[in-house]
């Protein structure tokens, strides 16, 4: 644990304030193990309220991830700050808050800051508050780490599109696919003007690109809750697909409900499968780099729900084995990205590879780590599965172990 360089009524807010906001995963690198609460109660990820996430450029930085206050108006059953929930509430100043970047800055313990907030007196205020801290340390004091700000949705147009002159990174937690899960568990909050502020953030984003101005450089990116209602994994990613496709989002982080402290009765008892969360991520991952669509992975017999014993990739080839084996050596990219075990990069390589030689199974063995679960789908010049598509026993054998699950392949 790092020594805080901060005096004891600090420490507590913050230790109060970096826990409230551990429960937002949209800064965590995706995948990254969830930790356990801090004994101390510091910790949303590594401890002292200090996260990983990476930078558009693939950098790796740590950020303070905190809330300014945890008090709120507003009464969504899935948090933990909800109006009517009973935990120990505090609220930060700007300065404070500013201090606490700056001090932990030059000690190095992190590079930036993700702020996020419950909303106290009206959106407006409380965003005009974030814009302040963000202001404050670039103005007064230079500060030139990485800034990731939660935008308050309801807040006025302007100054969401301030916020993003200032800060690297925009977010707006869509929270719940669905306009009926958000009725149900957020009345609060409304599905259109989240998606307006989303909206508006992409215009600008576009149009600051044009100009070459400066405005939220790294994009912005949203989280979604599941498991907290009955909503479908195919529910979930038909919204992911049309916050991709018509916001430019550069990231859907999902959030498995967890039963929080004092939790609403509406609520269910017990979380969703941690499983779940993977195989959105790897669902979430074929639709933008595979070439897939939302009802060819989360839809059918399943009830709009994914596989969890096998990863959708695999779960997709055998509902479609008549259309294995592909031979490595002639099949388009765009089926061999549907090869099982195969990842775009070794696609990629496979494609350059064939043009200067025949590929054969130990040459795929090189360019990929999933060949296991490849070879049932694939022909080589040494090699053709012949009737293992048809045994009835195939997706036994290519069950994962949780540690082999890949989310590239
Ligand atoms: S507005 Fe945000 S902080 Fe407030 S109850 Fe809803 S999710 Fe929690």
């Amino acid at each position: 644990m790092k020594e805080l360089p901060v005096d004891e009524k600090l420490a507590k807010k913050l230790r109060i304030l970096a826990d409230a906001a551990k429960y937002d995963a949209s800064c965590a690198s995706s995948g990254a193990p969830k930790r356990k609460a801090d004994p101390d109660g510091l910790g949303s990820t590594t401890g002292a309220g200090i996260c990983h996430a990476y930078t558009p450029d693939g950098r790796c930085v740590s950020l303070l991830k905190i809330l300014l206050t945890n008090y709120c108006l507003f009464d969504c059953a899935y948090c933990v700050n909800r109006r009517s929930s009973n935990v120990k509430r505090a609220k930060f100043s700007v300065d404070e808050v500013v201090t606490l970047t700056i001090e932990f800055y030059k000690r190095n313990y992190i590079e930036g800051l993700f702020l996020s907030s419950g909303i106290i007196r009206s959106p407006d205020y409380t965003m005009e508050q974030m814009l302040l801290v963000v202001k404050k340390l670039r103005r007064d004091h230079g500060f030139r780490g990485y800034v990731h700000l939660k935008s308050i949705p309801e807040a006025s147009p302007w100054l969401i599109e301030e916020a993003g002159l200032w800060a690297d990174r925009l977010s707006i937690n869509l929270e719940l696919p669905t306009e009926a899960s958000l009725g149900r568990l957020a009345p609060e909050k409304d599905g259109a003007s989240i998606e307006g502020a989303m909206a508006q953030m992409h215009e600008r984003i576009l149009e600051s690109k044009q100009e070459r101005r400066h405005f939220s450089p790294a994009g912005q990116s949203t989280q979604m809750i599941v498991g907290a209602d009955d909503t479908t994994d195919a529910d979930v990613l038909r919204t992911s697909a049309k916050l991709y496709g018509h916001y430019d989002m550069r990231r859907v982080y999902y959030s498995a409900f967890s039963p929080i402290p004092d939790s609403s009765s509406v609520l269910p008892l017990k979380p969703p499968p941690l499983m779940r969360e993977n195989r959105l991520y790897q669902a979430d991952w074929l639709l933008r780099y595979y070439g897939f669509d939302v009802d060819e992975i989360a839809s059918g017999g399943e009830k709009g729900m994914l596989d969890l014993e096998v990863d959708p990739k695999l779960a997709w080839a055998l509902k479609n084995r008549h259309l294995f084996p592909v031979d490595v050596n002639v099949a388009e990219r765009e089926m061999l990205l549907r090869v099982p075990g195969l990842g775009a990069r070794a696609v990629d390589k496979i494609v350059v590879a064939r043009k200067h030689t025949t590929l054969r199974l130990e040459d795929v063995a090189r360019l990929t780590s999933g060949l296991k679960r490849a070879r049932p789908f694939l022909i080589t010049a040494d090699h053709h599965p012949q009737g293992r598509l048809d045994r009835l026993d195939l997706r036994e054998t290519l069950v994962e172990k949780p540690e082999q699950l890949s989310l590239f392949a």
